[in-house]
């Protein structure tokens, strides 16, 4: 059997229910995997208790249910695969990538790349260490299929980065990017917050061998002060038990112009709708999009 052309992905961390930023992230990954006949996976990213709030996964599947985001395949957990993580950072350090970091938060504050203090020390038995990757002066250019070409110059623009914590716990650039590579993912639709992790990821393909897949990154959906609507900002979480306006309203802010007879369509109708018009180019290149402009941009009549 010939691999698949397309699998896409929706990666939400359990931190707390799904809101309207982030339904405009898994529409707009489902719709582009579907549009191109492709598989669409869910991955939760479990792998940061501290910052997870119980419950969430349940809540999120329930809410994917609720608004008609079928995946497919088994919901992959993170917490389940520390063993894959464990072997690609055993990868990191044979190859020399990687040293261990003993600085501390405080004494590289107001450093945008790491100064290299730690990268020819030897550890002490107990000392408190993160290990990060050594990024030199590599250079990492991709072509995003909404925003463009984007380059980055480490040691210029980004330095080495953390790829298993301090506290024991493995970073998300590292479990990410073996993830993607694991599952097969093809093609990753996701928020423009998160084009500067993309450098790293792109970085730690090279490291590890694995393939680079496509990336497009849309507008993320701002508050009227300009923050990220998020868990952090107290987005409100997505209404159960009327989800086709909010659905309608994320086909908009991804610059779909649905028509206005939608407006009273069930979810499925509206996602098939989505599927059958989707464009990737109408998707606006803006890095963010204040949600009460929302409203002027508006459907197609
Ligand atoms: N888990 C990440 C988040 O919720 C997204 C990861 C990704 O799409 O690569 O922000
Ligand atoms: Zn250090």
């Amino acid at each position: 059997m010939t691999a698949p052309q397309y699998i896409g992905r929706f990666a939400p961390s359990p931190t707390g229910p799904l809101h309207f930023g982030s339904l405009v992230s898994a529409v707009a990954s489902y719709l582009d995997a579907k549009a191109n006949q492709g598989q669409w996976l869910i991955r939760i990213e479990d792998i940061d208790p501290p910052r997870e709030q119980p419950g969430a996964t349940d809540l999120i599947l329930k809410a994917l249910d609720v608004y008609g985001l079928s995946w497919d395949g088994p919901v992959v957990y993170q917490s389940q695969r520390s063993e894959l993580y464990k072997a690609a950072l055993a990868s990191l350090q044979a190859e020399g990538f990687s040293f261990f970091c003993t600085c501390s938060r405080r004494q590289l504050t107001g450093q945008p790349v790491y100064p290299g203090h730690c990268h020819d020390k030897t550890l002490e038995p107990d000392d408190d260490h993160s290990i990060k990757v050594k990024t030199a002066s590599y250079k990492v250019i991709f072509d995003d299929l909404i925003q463009g070409i984007q380059q980055c110059q480490f040691g210029v623009d980004d330095g080495d980065f953390v790829v298993f914590r301090k506290d024991g716990l493995f970073a998300y650039q590292l479990a990410v990017t073996v993830d993607d590579q694991d599952q097969g993912i093809t093609h990753i639709v996701r928020g423009s917050d998160l084009l500067t992790s993309t450098h790293k990821q792109c970085l730690l393909q090279q490291y590890l061998n694995y393939q680079t897949p496509y990336y497009a990154h849309h507008p993320v959906i701002k508050k009227t002060d300009g923050s990220k609507l998020s868990k952090q900002t107290f987005a409100k979480p997505l209404p159960l038990d009327m989800p086709a306006p909010q659905l309608l309203q994320a086909l908009v802010a991804l610059g779909q112009k649905p028509p206005l007879a939608l407006a009273d369509g069930s979810v499925s109708e509206i996602l098939e709708w989505g599927i059958q018009h989707w464009q990737l180019k109408k998707v606006p290149n803006e890095m963010g999009i204040p949600e009460d402009s929302l409203q002027k941009r508006q459907y197609k009549d």
